[in-house]
């Protein structure tokens, strides 16, 4: 009961104060050596030295069981606990802020969750979904003991100021961008499902380019079906296993111009009947073509994160066991935003080979990052 009465405030405020921070962290000149670190450091002294008058707005986290209930709604700051601003220390960056990026953090929307506001980063591609879920279906959170790793909140606040920060692949090459705009609604949905075929093993530059060459002739299924194996081919080449791509895309091309009028099947069990599609993509499709969120998608990315943060009761060896287990747990309106976030995370900074924790905020709170950095050494 008591952490049912914490976590939701904190859980929506959350939101909102990383918008702040971001906003404000972006409005300033960045030098090439100010760290996102030192930044938030500064953020967080100028609001002590106003706290006379910004302890209204602002309190720390620690004090959210001191606060009498039936107050004026008051907003704790997630971003750091009082003990982390004591430890942390303020190493010199490399962490380039682009002001490109810039411009996009700030185009940031919010969302209404029954009585909860929810300010959402535009780098997370929008699903309708989120919008008709009730407070109480995001609050009817768990117990404490039901969350793998107690500073899974604190990591994915982290996390979603180092996006905001860094610009990755999959923001502007990802297989929600491949579709082209100016086809039909059918047409784009193909697109986005073929984008995601190709993905799989490869990069999204690749897997973009290639997009690219397909969508230069007609790409629907019907062209697709008609198109000889040797130019698809050659068309898909360099996407990793381009021949098995190839083939597993007539064959899917064949079956939405039989059975689906050259549109995609619109729920999870029949996409997933399609050759060459596995879960992952298919909770993706989902939510990119119809807007439904039915899972996580876990890619390499989301699998390795997740291990790596201890948001798994037990560590897994298969992503489709990592999605189980966080589908368990992790509240559903994050589902969407958790797979974009983790995905870029994982492209920039927390990367397969020599993850850059000490440029990472979660440094202090993550289990692997003391043994990553042994290693280096
Ligand atoms: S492994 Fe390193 S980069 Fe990845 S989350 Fe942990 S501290 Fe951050």
């Amino acid at each position: 009961m008591y952490f049912k009465m914490t976590l939701v405030p904190f859980f929506f405020a959350a939101p909102r104060m990383v918008q702040r921070q971001c906003r404000a962290m972006t409005s300033q000149s960045v030098s090439g050596k100010t760290t996102l670190s030192s930044r938030l450091a500064k953020q967080i002294k100028v609001t002590k030295t106003k706290a006379t008058t910004a302890k209204q707005e602002l309190w720390d986290i620690e004090d959210l069981h001191s606060v009498a209930a039936t107050t004026a709604p008051r907003y704790f700051s997630p971003v750091q606990t009082r003990k982390q601003r004591q430890v942390n220390t303020l190493p010199k960056s490399n962490l380039p802020a682009k002001k490109a990026r810039q411009d996009e953090v700030s185009k940031t929307s919010k969302i209404k969750i029954g009585t909860a506001t929810i300010i959402k980063c535009e780098l997370v591609p929008p699903n309708e979904t989120m919008l008709e879920l009730k407070v109480e279906e995001a609050a009817a959170v768990k117990t404490e003991q039901d969350f793998p790793n107690a500073n899974w909140l604190q990591h994915l606040e982290n996390i979603r100021l180092m996006r905001c920060e860094k610009p990755a692949p999959v923001d502007t090459l990802g297989c929600h961008q491949c579709a082209d705009q100016n086809a039909n609604e059918k047409t784009q949905r193909f697109h986005k499902l073929v984008a995601l075929m190709l993905s799989s093993q490869t990069k999204d530059e690749t897997t973009f380019e290639a997009m690219k060459r397909l969508k230069a002739q007609t790409l629907t299924p019907a062209s697709i079906q008609g198109m000889p194996a040797v130019e698809l081919e050659r068309l898909l080449h360099p996407v990793s296993f381009y021949k098995n791509k190839a083939k597993y895309l007539k064959q899917t091309s064949q079956i939405l111009v039989d059975k689906y009028n050259e549109d995609i099947p619109d729920n999870i069990q029949e996409l997933l009947k399609l050759p060459g599609v596995g879960p992952k993509m298919a909770h993706i499709c989902m939510a990119t073509a119809w807007n439904k969120i039915t899972g996580i998608g876990v890619d390499t990315h989301v699998h390795r994160i997740a291990n790596r943060l201890a948001w798994l009761k037990k560590s897994t060896k298969e992503p489709e066991q990592t999605r189980v287990q966080l589908e368990s747990w992790l509240p559903r309106p994050l589902w969407s935003e958790v797979n974009h976030l983790l995905v870029g995370f994982g492209q920039t900074i927390c990367t397969p080979v020599r993850p850059n924790c000490s440029e990472c905020l979660n440094r202090h709170i993550c289990p692997a990052s003391a043994s990553v950095l042994a290693k280096k050494k």
